[in-house]
Order: C-alpha cells, then structure tokens, then sequence
C-alpha cells in the first residue's frame, strides 16, 4: 500500500478530463479527499478505491 499523508501529490492511473492525472491530498480518513492540482476539483473516495486507483506518489 502506498505510504501517503495530507498534502502529498499523487498520480492517478485514470486521468482528469482537464487533462492531468496529478492530484493532492486535503483529507485522509475512510475516505479520501484529493484536489485536482490543475483545475482544483476536488473529489473524495473511499480508501480502499484510491488504493487501487493510485498509480504513485510523488512528494510525501
Ligand atoms: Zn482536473
């Protein structure tokens, strides 16, 4: 499981229609909470979904 916290840039295996799969992290929980770091949506995913959806993490 990748190692992450709140604030940490990740990339997505799925890309956001604005065109880029990096997001950040704003809130760790059951859910998890990321922003689009390009268009600033945000959306928030049960854990065990963004573990299978997460490609890498960037900056910790
Ligand atoms: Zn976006």
């Amino acid at each position: 499981m990748p190692n992450y916290q709140v604030g940490s840039i990740v990339v997505m295996k799925k890309q956001h229609p604005c065109g880029t799969n990096e997001w950040q992290i704003t809130r760790v929980g059951a859910d998890i909470k990321i922003k689009c770091v390009k268009c600033g949506r945000s959306v928030m995913l049960p854990r065990i979904d963004f573990n299978k959806k997460v490609k890498k993490v960037l900056t910790y």
